[in-house]
């Protein structure tokens, strides 16, 4: 299968799963992963109409954004950001989905433009549900006070929701249904913060039964990622 199909197959089965769970595809923002892939995999990803692409490193964000300046394309971050880079990731990302320290929030607001009030950036709160630090992600018993800590100090972030990754270890419908309940709490200190990012190649269907908002898919449309270093 070329591109074109892989992709047109997942949108497929996207619609499928949001038609069984009783939800409007409409509603759910497919995020292509283009993490390792060559630059030209974006062009010929913007050729079939996608909108939005996903990075995990600051520093192919940023040279792949350049590359398609000017290009009506929206740029996920969804990597551990280190706080010395927050400054690119804030020019060159969209939307971060990966908040999950205070530290991380400040960086991100102090790099805003201070001369433009339209400098806006959208944040998800980065959930891990694990037991395993090494994996990402703020643990759940410190989701309030982190989204209480963006809305109260961090005026140019919006608190768009929470993501996650799914465990290796354990089946994703029941993690994606704890998610669902850490997004209620997120959305008890910002009531609009509706997001759900979650859902990849191997489980986005179960994230979709979940409500998930955004789905982050890489190698089922892109095919198996380069071996990198
Ligand atoms: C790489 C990555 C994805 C996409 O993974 P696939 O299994 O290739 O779909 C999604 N989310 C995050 C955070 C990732 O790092």
């Amino acid at each position: 299968m070329d591109l074109g199909s892989r992709l047109a197959d997942i949108d497929a089965r996207i619609s499928d799963a949001a038609r069984s769970a009783g939800r409007d595809a409409t509603t759910i923002t497919r995020i292509v992963v283009t993490k390792f892939h060559p630059v030209e995999l974006v062009q010929d990803l913007a050729d079939l109409g996608v909108t939005d692409v996903g990075e995990n490193r600051q520093q192919e964000l940023s040279s792949k954004r350049e590359t398609y300046a000017g290009r009506p394309l929206r740029w996920h971050f969804i990597g551990q950001a280190q706080t010395n880079k927050a400054r690119a990731v804030r020019r060159d990302a969209d939307a971060v989905h990966s908040l999950d320290r205070a530290r991380l929030a400040d960086s991100l607001h102090t790099a805003r433009r201070e001369d433009d009030e339209s400098d806006i950036l959208d944040v998800l709160i980065q959930v891990n549900l694990t037991d395993d630090p090494g994996r990402g992600g703020v643990e759940p018993s410190g989701i309030v006070e982190l989204a209480e800590h963006v809305a109260a100090s961090c005026p140019s972030l919006r608190l768009r929701g929470v993501m996650a990754v799914a465990p290796l270890d354990e089946e994703p419908a029941p993690a994606f249904a704890r998610l669902a309940d850490y997004a209620g709490l997120v959305r008890g200190v910002v009531p609009d913060a509706e997001w759900i990012s979650a859902g990849m190649t191997g489980d986005f269907a179960e994230a979709i039964a979940a409500g998930a908002t955004h789905l982050r898919i890489g190698s089922a449309i892109t095919g198996p990622r380069p071996v990198h270093g």
